[in-house]
């Protein structure tokens, strides 16, 4: 495992007090690796699981050449001579059952969708365009309803024998699930679930019950991150509300890093704050508090901690409500995919219009809440949520996606394209 130290001796332009979120993002990339342990688990079991072996179709899907309508299959040449072309049924073909026989030119068969298709037949017409003669002994139809291959399903056209068919890494789908059904695969190796301990740290914090004293707030951190984690299908840890004090912190640490994979924490990473958790972080092992150059989100501590030989990596996510879950889906989420094993590819941006101008200055990226919604013309546009302050947290839960101002970008004018982010799949 590489120390956080030597990842971040290797780059020459390293500054954390202004880094950048894609160097954030390569160095927690690369301290974070895949935990071990694998479990085998019945496929249904395996949803939103990651996959630990590479799976091999041991059969052709389909299994035979088959059709695809209900209709007549016959030998395409037959069409050759073009015209009306009429047919003798030979009998019928269904589904689940082979049909004895080999059609003589000149023959149709009757068939039914996944039935195999009869010796020496390779397309099917389907019966709308088929004119039933003599109480279905003959059927007619116009050539060029139908080219020679139409309405077949080619064996293995799904997935031929030998062919990967998922590989590891892959977060289960339902569509996964149900492929390796078809597979005939009752049982697949899946990496075994992350553990994921988070707490809430300050002292101007109440849980949900208690009064609010003058000053105080509820911890709704807690709340937002246990939504998140449990979308990423972790085993959580809640450890509660601790307080700013040195003993407790400590104590709460040590135990998040004995029981945990990794350890997110909220509050008291800021500069200049009468808080004790940076100390405490710092003290238990290689960590870094990073000014992160982003809005929101800004401060940030990352790293490794240990306590009686077991350790797990740190988050330590800034306060504001809005910045913990901006700082949770743009780094986070992506390292615990990667501790996972799961090879999540990064989520996609959709460039649509800013239906408003937004301040913006380089040098830093910045999150904003967005509603994407459909103009009148039908063509989609994106606005901001009003308020975009870090503490307000009604943005995140009226917006439907983030607005992604890059680094390097200044003002957007209304009409101008902008990247977003849709929370579907997200949040
Ligand atoms: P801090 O990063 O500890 O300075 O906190 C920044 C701001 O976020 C302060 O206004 C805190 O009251 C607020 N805050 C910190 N933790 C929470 C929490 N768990 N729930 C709601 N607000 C919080
Ligand atoms: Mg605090």
């Amino acid at each position: 495992m590489p120390s956080l130290q030597s990842v971040i001796s290797c780059l020459s332009d390293y500054d954390p007090s202004a880094l950048p979120v894609a160097q954030a993002n390569r160095i927690i990339d690369e301290v974070a690796e895949p935990v071990s342990g694998v479990e085998q688990l019945a496929i249904r079991s395996a949803l939103d699981r990651v996959l630990a072996e590479d799976v091999v179709s041991g059969i052709d899907v389909p299994a035979h050449d088959n059709s695809a309508m209900d209709g007549y299959a016959f030998a395409g040449a037959t069409l050759s001579a073009g015209g009306a072309v009429t047919l003798d049924v030979a009998g019928t073909a269904y589904a689940g059952t082979v049909f004895d026989g080999r059609p003589a030119p000149g023959q149709a068969v009757r068939i039914m969708t996944g039935a195999i298709m009869p010796a020496g037949c390779d397309t099917v017409i389907p019966q709308e365009f088929v004119d039933v003669l003599d109480d279905g002994r003959r059927i007619r139809f116009a050539a060029d309803a139908v080219r020679t291959g139409d309405n077949r399903r080619l064996r293995g056209e799904d997935l031929a024998k030998g062919q990967a068919a998922l590989s590891a890494g892959r977060i289960l789908r339902p569509a996964d699930i149900g492929l390796l059904a078809s597979l005939g695969v009752a049982e697949v190796r899946v990496r075994r679930r992350l553990r994921v301990a988070f707490f809430s740290t300050g002292d101007e914090l109440r849980s949900i019950g208690e009064p609010l004293d003058e000053g105080c707030v509820y911890d709704s951190n807690r709340y937002t991150l246990h939504g998140m984690l449990r979308r990423m299908n972790v085993d959580l840890i809640d450890m509660g509300v601790v307080r700013d004090d040195p003993a407790a912190l400590e104590a709460a640490f040590r135990s998040a890093c004995e029981n945990a994979d990794a350890v997110i924490t909220s509050g008291g990473v800021s500069v200049g704050e009468a808080d004790y958790t940076k100390q405490i972080m710092a003290g238990l092992g290689d960590v870094t508090f990073w000014k992160i150059a982003m809005r929101p989100g800004r401060p940030m501590a990352f790293g490794r901690i240990a306590s009686h030989g077991r350790s797990a990596l740190l988050f330590g996510l800034p306060g504001n409500p809005v910045a913990v879950m901006v700082t949770f889906y743009h780094f986070v989420r992506q390292a615990l995919h990667r501790l996972m094993g799961a090879d999540a590819a990064p989520l996609p941006l959709m460039r649509v219009r800013s239906a408003q101008p937004i301040r913006k200055k380089p040098g830093r990226t910045e999150y904003q809440r967005g509603i994407l919604a459909q103009a009148a013309d039908g063509s989609w546009e994106a606005r901001i949520t009003g308020q975009q302050g870090s503490g307000v947290l009604r943005s995140m839960s009226e917006a439907n996606c983030f607005i992604v101002l890059s680094h390097e970008q200044g003002a957007v004018a209304a009409g101008d394209s902008v990247d977003v982010m849709l929370f579907d799949g997200l949040v």
